[in-house]
């Protein structure tokens, strides 16, 4: 037991669900009391609400997907959050890992390309009372300068290569995790900014994300 279950209906398939995270390697605590507490089902489909708390990708709308909540969580331990961070995540899509790093982190900038998304995602998170969060519509390709540095930052969706806006807006120290690869398959990697502004790059493991779509990810 890791966090007191909200008082929904659906505490018990969220805890199940951090017991499966958990025996997966998923360790940091607070990833998985988050888990145990933002309720998935309130972010997908009506249609797809009886498998909210399986451990896999679900359709949302526009042709997207939600990602599996072990890719997430594992991005999402990547990062090495403390409580603190201001945290860019590209591709909000349903808001549910918004929802995540907003309990994780001190504050989140979503960056979302298709605007009826971003209006679900906003929605979602303003009826749960999550406050210390922005979703922006935009190419997030390009990151978000105005709002930049970052601390960390999070790709949800398939780069070709890292987009070098990202890595600017990273602040040296921080860490970025990204799926990189081809349309078809990618290796999610974890980029750190070392203190001398060099990049140490690490795989994590194999993935399957939809494309990131912009000026530094796939030309759609
Ligand atoms: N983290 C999301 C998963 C979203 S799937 C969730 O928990 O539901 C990836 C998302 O990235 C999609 O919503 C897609 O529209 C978005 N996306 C793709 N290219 C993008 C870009 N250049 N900038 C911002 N969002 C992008």
């Amino acid at each position: 037991m890791v966090a007191q279950p909200v008082a929904d209906g659906f505490a018990g398939y969220r805890q199940q669900l951090v017991e499966t995270l958990q025996a997966k390697g998923i360790r940091d605590l607070a990833v998985l009391q988050a888990i145990a507490t933002v309720p998935r089902h309130r972010f997908v489909p009506e249609a797809v609400r009886h498998r909210a708390y399986e451990d896999s990708a679900l359709p949302i709308a526009a042709g997207q997907t939600i990602s599996q909540p072990w890719v997430q969580a594992r991005s999402i331990q990547e990062l090495r959050l403390t409580g603190k961070e201001k945290v860019l995540e590209v591709g909000a899509g349903s808001g549910y890992q918004t929802a995540l790093l907003a309990r994780v982190a001190g504050n989140v900038v979503a960056v979302e390309r298709v605007p009826a998304l971003a209006t679900g995602a906003r929605q979602a998170l303003d009826e749960l009372g999550v406050r210390n969060v922005a979703v922006v519509v935009g190419d997030g390709t390009l990151g978000w300068r105005s709002l930049a540095p970052f601390d960390a930052i999070i790709v949800a969706a398939a780069s070709p290569d890292v987009p070098a806006p990202l890595v600017e807006q990273l602040k040296p120290g921080g860490r970025m995790v990204v799926p990189i690869g081809t349309m078809d398959e990618q290796a999610l990697v974890r980029v750190e900014k070392l203190p001398d502004g060099t990049l140490e790059t690490t795989p994590l493991s194999d993935v399957r994300f939809v494309p990131l779509l912009g000026q530094f990810g796939f030309r759609g």
